[in-house]
């Protein structure tokens, strides 16, 4: 079955449309108001409405109603002889909105298994420091952890740096923002800031800060850029914030902070989340 096949049968069995003929599928039951009145396009739909705009007002996008069949990346985009990291690639388009540009040879398309429970999704993997990090993305919710390390090696000291993105370039900015993600600092990079990820919060990045001095002095700079540190929105983003720039400002830098600004209570976005919601954002 194709995924628009799929799409209509998942909307009958949740809603079920009493009328299917036509244009519309119509007369199915809202899950907001409980009335018949819940209806979407029979062809490609994108949204469900409930009918009583006025009085009931629910609606969901297809995409929401359906998880399941949305975040199966790998049955949607097989990899293929051709191209090894298809899945992957789909996923980074167009679940994370992330430019490939500036993604491509960073990452690789790995398969994992969960050994209790024999559940498999493809990954897309980044090397950092001596181990890699790998987010799992066929139907991540069946997992405990949506991402993890590799056993073993290590990170710490070290920031993931966009493949696009030089030592020389980064040691030519006026600031360095230094993120939580991988998908943080792409998106950040996508709109023209230049960006590292520390991987978590908990890592002070101090290979990479050697490695920028050393590249400060081969160009011959004498100034040094602006650390900012961008974590993720919480309290362990927020401390870790201010011990780092306390001790980059012990170390000569000049440093300063930026959060995400939540848009109202409970929500909590990353640099990821607020590009899709502004992909026209320019910085
Ligand atoms: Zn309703």
């Amino acid at each position: 079955m194709n995924l628009e096949a799929e799409i209509l049968k998942g909307l009958q069995a949740q809603y079920q449309f009493r009328k299917t003929k036509g244009a519309w599928l119509q007369e199915g039951t809202c899950p907001a108001c409980g009335k018949r009145e819940a209806f979407a396009a029979a062809k490609d739909p994108k949204i469900v409405r409930c009918g009583r705009q006025d009085r009931c007002g629910w609606e969901i996008s297809v995409r929401d109603a359906l998880p399941d069949l949305f975040e199966d990346w790998s049955k949607r985009f097989p990899e293929t002889e051709e191209n090894p990291t298809a899945t992957a690639d789909a996923y980074l388009q167009h679940e994370r909105c992330l430019d490939l540009r500036l993604l491509r040879g960073s990452y690789t398309q790995e398969l994992y298994r969960d050994h209790k429970t024999g559940h498999t999704s493809a990954t897309v993997r980044f090397a950092v420091g001596d181990t890699y990090w790998e987010r799992l993305i066929d139907r991540p919710g069946r997992f405990e952890k949506k991402a993890h390390f590799r056993k073993g090696g290590t990170y710490k000291g070290h920031c993931w740096i966009p493949p696009r993105l030089s030592m020389e370039e980064i040691a030519k900015a006026e600031e360095i923002l230094i993120t939580e993600g991988i998908f943080d600092a792409t998106a950040l990079c996508q709109v023209r800031k230049v960006a590292v990820s520390a991987m978590s919060t908990n890592n002070w990045p101090e290979h990479f800060l050697a490695d920028l001095r050393v590249e400060l002095e081969r160009i011959k700079r004498t100034t040094r850029p602006r650390l900012v540190f961008a974590f993720d929105v919480g309290r362990a983003g927020v401390e870790y914030t201010i011990k780092y720039v306390k001790r980059a400002t012990a170390e000569g830098w000049d440093a300063s902070a930026m959060q995400v600004r939540p848009d109202g209570e409970g929500t909590k976005k990353d640099w990821n989340d607020l590009l899709k919601e502004h992909l026209d954002w320019a910085g």
